[in-house]
């Protein structure tokens, strides 16, 4: 088909052309099923744009086009060099970009509503979802990728992409961070480019960009890592401040090991694990940036762009992080059966994280009322 094309478009516009091929599939599909293809939309077919396009060029070109079949591999010079090149061209990965436009008014599109059945509909509805899936697909590699060099960077290691599911899918990590590490790993998020769409209006492309950095493409990166108005900033230094609080040394996560937060170092020797510590990581972390993302969302969606003070924002993300320390000590509730957290375990994620920590009793989950360490107006003090 791709030499039919291109001896279509080589050929001076109003000459005679004549296409001897020994492709039945090629002869067939341009000639005698072609009413046909057209009526049903080329809903199942495959390669439709490229019939399509070749087509369009048949009935562009002014002269007459016809076509001879003949017998394949029998000496015939143009036969056996299309041969090899239609050889090569179908070990290719990708096809070649023709970058052929079809003029509007050869456009056909879509199927005639009399020639549609229960099963062609289906068909297409089929077709049409496949595209999306594989739109996103290529979204989610990239993120995927992104994941891998950022853990690669930050543990020293490349974890697999089974490992990378798996930790989104981390019991530590509450129910909406979780659907919210899940969909930013997919990238399906409606932010950025995904506004860019070439068939969108200028205004909707707009809405690509950070509403507060101009000119910024709005992409969760952004939104978590570099995005100027109150909150992101603000969240970071307050989980810093609380994982520096336990002793231990901070390295500022990014988008990729964002996503990945609930993944641990793995290590043979006992001494380096630190369970706690990656307990307490995955809490503060998924918390934190679900709480940027949520600010982000009330302050575009609901609050016509008013930046939040930075005194709310500390609020927020204290009583969002308090209330996890709360659920953990209910966790250890004994009516849960199964879903008991240890009180061990409990213990060990929050220490050295605790408001007034010597003061309290070593098993301080029964005490309640018990903050983290954190003031809501540190920042502010701190100058
Ligand atoms: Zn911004």
């Amino acid at each position: 088909m791709t030499a039919v094309l291109k001896a279509i478009a080589n050929n001076n516009e109003h000459a005679n052309l004549q296409i001897e091929s020994d492709s039945r599939y090629a002869i067939n599909t341009l000639t005698k099923n072609l009413g046909n293809l057209e009526d049903i939309g080329y809903i199942g077919k495959s390669n439709k744009s490229l019939i399509q396009l070749t087509v369009a060029k048949i009935r562009e070109s002014g002269g007459k086009t016809s076509f001879k079949w003949v017998k394949g591999h029998n000496g015939h010079t143009g036969n056996e060099a299309a041969d090899i090149l239609a050889d090569e061209g179908a070990r290719k990965e990708h096809g070649n970009d023709e970058n052929i436009e079809i003029h509007q008014s050869l456009r056909l599109t879509g199927a005639k509503l009399s020639k549609i059945t229960q099963s062609l509909a289906y068909k297409a509805i089929r077709e049409r979802n496949l595209q999306t899936e594989r739109y996103q697909r290529k979204r989610t590699a990239d993120m995927v990728d992104t994941v891998q060099n950022h853990v690669e960077e930050a543990l020293g290691e490349i974890p697999t992409e089974e490992r990378i599911w798996k930790s989104i899918r981390n019991k530590d990590l509450s129910r909406q961070a979780r659907y919210y590490l899940w969909m930013t790993a997919h990238d399906a998020y409606c932010i950025g480019t995904h506004w860019l769409k070439p068939n969108y209006t200028e205004e909707l492309q707009r809405r690509s960009e950070c509403l507060h950095c101009h000119g910024a493409i709005e992409d969760m990166g952004h939104i978590l890592s570099r995005c100027e108005t109150p909150g992101q900033e603000q969240i970071w230094q307050l989980t810093k401040d609380l994982w520096e609080k336990t002793g231990r040394t901070w390295t500022q996560p990014w988008i990729g090991n964002i996503i990945a937060c609930a993944l641990s170092k793995t290590s043979e020797n006992k001494k380096e694990r630190d369970p706690g510590g990656n307990r307490l990581w995955r809490i503060i972390v998924s918390e934190s940036v679900y709480l940027i993302w949520k600010l982000r969302c009330e302050r575009v969606i609901q609050n016509e762009n008013t930046v939040f003070s930075i005194q709310e924002v500390s609020n927020r993300w204290l009583a969002v992080i308090n209330a996890r320390l709360e659920l953990d000590c209910d966790m250890t509730d004994k009516s849960l059966g199964k879903r008991k957290l240890k009180e061990k375990v409990v213990l060990h994620t929050w220490k050295g994280a605790l408001k007034g920590e010597s003061r309290l009793p070593r098993n301080w989950i029964k005490t309640g009322g018990v903050l983290v360490g954190i003031g809501p107006r540190f920042h502010q003090e701190e100058g």
